[in-house]
């Protein structure tokens, strides 16, 4: 396999680490129906190592996949309508969806993924769209540089680095958005971002304000389901499978599931249904053992220190610069280096630190 090196791993482009090839998986819409949720336990156990990821972006990573298992698991995967045809489709195929839209935002969501399949755009890998149409804006603080937003009863199409956006036609406006992205000199190398086009002084037209964010904490019972939180974003297979049995399961960027139209949720292994929890305030990547880039272990240190983060703060523990388990500023990083942990405040694991080689005793008191 020729793509085992990529920076942003997809399930036909997986990633070496330390425990074997990470597969990213992008379920369409945002959203798992109960066979695919229980396929995908099933494929975690059988081609994996059974380590289940929900990501920042809201995907879902295996672990421990070999290049002998790869293959059967791509055939499993595809049985269950999970993967593209082919890399160029899966790598555009950014797509963050609001969990609480409904039938409206899939169908919306459903248009804008058959024209960017349709399109055979080149985009930077990192580069993506933020599908935020439900009834308040919950994706405004999460990574996208193409936003379709609610704004009054209408919905608005708003580049990342805008306070407006201009009138949605049709999803297909998002597409010629990014094509106009890339025409206008926003990727270099296969790198760029909207929002470092728009600083140049580059902006398409724009003159409808968005609704404003609802605020970022929610109570774990919603109206359209419960939130599931898990501790470092890892779902065991067995409680995947059993959440698939009680609703669709809508992905988020948060790390957590949203069982759609469940009123409460029994007990079950990994799960965290207390939103206040601290363990949810905390982000870690695999770090050592686990994975061969990194400086320490980072999950044993982000839970000894998950009680002292305040309530509505982050802390990201990271194993190297890289910073897959939190790739966004956080209100407090810590950044495993070969001389010891680097903080950043308010920055992401590559961010100028303001303290360097702190040893892991130190840190109660610097935080
Ligand atoms: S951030 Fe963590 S998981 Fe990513 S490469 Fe570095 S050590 Fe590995």
């Amino acid at each position: 396999m020729s793509g085992v090196k990529g920076w942003c791993p997809g399930a036909l482009r997986p990633m070496d680490s330390g425990d074997g090839w990470v597969v990213r998986i992008k379920p369409r819409g945002a959203k798992l129906s109960r066979d695919q949720a229980e396929g995908i336990a099933d494929a975690a156990q059988l081609h994996g190592n059974g380590l289940i990821d929900l990501t920042g972006r809201g995907n879902l990573q295996l672990r421990g996949v070999t290049p002998d298992s790869h293959a059967p698991l791509i055939a499993d995967l595809r049985a269950l309508d999970l993967i593209d045809p082919d890399i160029a489709t899966e790598t555009r195929r950014n797509i963050l969806v609001t969990p609480f839209g409904g039938d409206a935002t899939d169908a919306l969501v459903r248009d804008l993924e058959t024209a960017l399949a349709a399109s055979a755009l080149t985009l930077p890998a990192k580069f993506g769209f933020a599908v935020d149409t439900g009834p308040a804006l919950v994706l405004t603080h999460d990574p996208a540089d193409i936003r379709i937003e609610r704004a009054g009863h209408g919905l608005i199409l708003r580049a990342e680095g805008m306070a407006q956006g201009a009138a949605l036609g049709t999803p297909r406006d998002a597409v010629n958005m990014a094509r106009w992205f890339l025409e206008r000199g926003g990727a270099r190398n296969g790198r760029g971002r909207m929002a470092a086009l728009i600083a140049r002084g580059v902006t398409p037209r724009a003159d409808i304000t968005p609704n404003r964010p609802a605020p970022h904490a929610f109570p774990a019972s919603l109206p359209q389901g419960v939130l599931a939180g898990f501790e470092f974003g890892q779902v065991p297979p067995d409680t995947l499978r059993r959440l698939g049995r009680l609703g669709t399961l809508r992905l988020t960027p948060w790390r957590m599931l949203l069982v759609q139209g469940a009123r409460h949720l029994p007990p079950m292994p990994g799960l965290i249904l207390d939103t206040g929890d601290p363990r949810l305030r905390v982000r870690a990547c695999t770090g050592a053992p686990g994975c061969a880039q990194a400086h320490a272990a980072t999950r044993p240190l982000a839970r000894n220190l998950a009680a002292l983060v305040p309530q509505d703060a982050v802390l990201h523990v990271s194993g190297c610069a890289k910073g897959c388990g939190w790739p966004r500023a956080a209100d407090m990083t810590l950044t495993a280096t070969p001389q010891g942990f680097d903080l950043i405040r308010h920055g992401c694991a590559h961010d100028a630190p303001t303290l360097r080689g702190l040893h892991p005793d130190q840190l109660p008191k610097v935080l």
